[in-house]
């Protein structure tokens, strides 16, 4: 697997670094709507590192009937992820839970019908976006999943955001958010700016399940949608 040009790498940098900047409202740069389109623009990847990467067929092949960490012993199916392979956004949850673990899609359930809406009020199509998880295996009764289950499963999810490249990853809720960024640091206190993962700007907000507890909370991951949204402008 090559990756895109250099430059499309540095160019991208720079991008996030200046949207960084602005955000955190930093002046003395051009970090103008039209600068960071026109650096959008440049760095896109050449269509010739678009023909070299890892298909996403690539990864579930090799991820295969996957027996690397114990999840596999309770699962019911692997829930690989699903959605569009030229998806400008990822969402990356915890974990499948009871109904993915039964029918294999991610997000299906409750919280999965909730991100639905989200992601709909952001003007996209479930399809058009790309749904994954930090572990592909239900956890025991929703429990965390443990360190030495990501260790294992967390390079299938980078192989498939390196297929994908997406401009923005969205992690949903705490484990995504601390999986991601290596961090111990609350959700409370991540979200609602952007962070960085493989070179892709990362937005921490709450999980959906966490919303149909807390529903008060609605508006801040409208907030931090919002600016994923103004990033995909
Ligand atoms: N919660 C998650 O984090 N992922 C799913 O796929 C479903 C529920």
């Amino acid at each position: 697997m090559t990756d895109d040009a250099p430059h499309s790498q540095i160019i991208r940098d720079i991008r996030n670094t200046l949207c960084y900047l602005k955000q955190s409202g930093c002046t003395g740069f051009d970090c103008s709507e039209a600068s960071l389109k026109i650096l959008n623009e440049l760095g896109l990847p050449s269509p010739a590192a678009a023909l070299d990467r890892e298909s996403l067929s690539d990864i579930c092949t090799d991820l295969g009937d996957c027996t690397r960490c114990g999840l596999c012993e309770s699962r019911t199916h692997i829930v690989f992820g699903e959605g569009s392979p030229n998806a400008q956004v990822v969402f990356v949850g915890e974990g499948p839970g009871f109904d993915e673990d039964k029918c294999g899609q991610p997000f299906v359930g409750a919280a999965g019908q909730l991100l639905t809406k989200i992601i709909a009020a952001m003007g996209l199509a479930r399809e058009a976006v790309y749904i994954g998880n930090i572990v592909k295996c239900r956890p025991p009764n929703n429990r965390n999943p443990q360190p030495d289950e990501i260790r294992q499963c967390l390079p299938f999810l980078k192989r498939q955001l390196a297929a994908i490249h997406p401009r923005v990853i969205c992690a949903l809720g705490s484990v995504a958010a601390r999986t991601l960024l290596e961090t111990e640091t609350p959700i409370s206190r991540l979200r609602g700016r952007f962070y960085e993962f493989m070179g892709t700007p990362v937005m921490p907000t709450f999980h959906p399940a966490y919303l149909l507890r807390n529903p008060e909370r609605k508006r801040d991951v409208w907030e931090d949608v919002q600016q994923i949204m103004k990033m995909l402008e």
